[in-house]
């Protein structure tokens, strides 16, 4: 039997960081599902498809096929084939992926493949719908939430970082703005499962998550 981690929290939490640290250490496959459906939403972009549009939604999504694959334990995400890792980090991207997850079509593509993956080997996942819908019966489930102020300004000094002008007022919007997509759409919104621990980063460094969720994976596992 394998041992499930299921990470689930909004945009900017710091998830992905922490996970990929997590999952290092305990020797754990890192699953990051928010990639599969950047995949997908970037192959409805290049089809310009109207996701309003059941039947042109479903057409698209007969021809649009997703993979993953580890390549020197780094996860890269296929689409039709083509390597898109690099390519779906864009704004353009994360807008098309908040509206196109919404949809339950879309959702239907990707629980298969993520519970295939989790049955296999020891996964961290993360999401936002890992502990609720994906995995319900997970090892472990954390809510790794933090302040929308705290997830505008890491944001912020990571763009600044890269040499690129930004507002942080309008990253702020932004991020209020996914929230709420995320949180109140009707197939698999993101919430905390009620068995799911509450990590609020907000005050913590990426060592401390890290170490705390190590901890309780450790604890679990006995
Ligand atoms: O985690 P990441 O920011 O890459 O996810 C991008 C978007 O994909 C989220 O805003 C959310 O709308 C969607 N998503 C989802 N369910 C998941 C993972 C991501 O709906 N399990």
């Amino acid at each position: 039997m394998s041992f499930t981690i299921a990470i689930d929290g909004p945009a900017g939490a710091g998830k992905s960081t922490i996970a990929k640290r997590a999952s290092k250490e305990l020797s754990f496959i890192y699953v990051d599902t928010g990639a599969m459906y950047r995949a997908i939403a970037l192959g409805l972009l290049r089809k310009s498809v109207d996701i309003e549009d059941r039947a042109a939604l479903a057409g698209a999504l007969e021809e649009i096929s997703v993979e993953i694959q580890y390549v020197d334990g780094e996860q890269r995400v296929y689409l039709n084939g083509e390597d898109v890792s690099p390519l779906i980090r864009t704004e353009r991207v994360s807008d098309m992926t908040s509206r196109s997850s919404a949809k339950p079509q879309v959702r239907a593509k990707l629980t298969h493949l993520q519970r295939e993956l989790a049955a296999r080997e020891n996964v961290l996942m993360d999401g936002r719908d890992i502990g609720t819908m994906i995995l319900p019966d997970a090892d472990l489930k954390i809510y790794l939430t933090a302040s929308v102020e705290t997830r505008a300004e890491r944001r912020y000094l990571e763009l600044t970082g890269k040499g690129e002008q930004c507002d942080r007022e309008e990253i702020a919007e932004d991020i209020r703005e996914r929230d709420y997509r995320d949180m109140h759409r009707e197939t698999a919104p993101l919430r905390q499962a009620e068995d799911a621990i509450l990590i609020d980063s907000s005050d913590m460094t990426i060592e401390e998550v890290v170490a705390e969720i190590i901890r309780l994976a450790k604890e679990r596992m006995g």
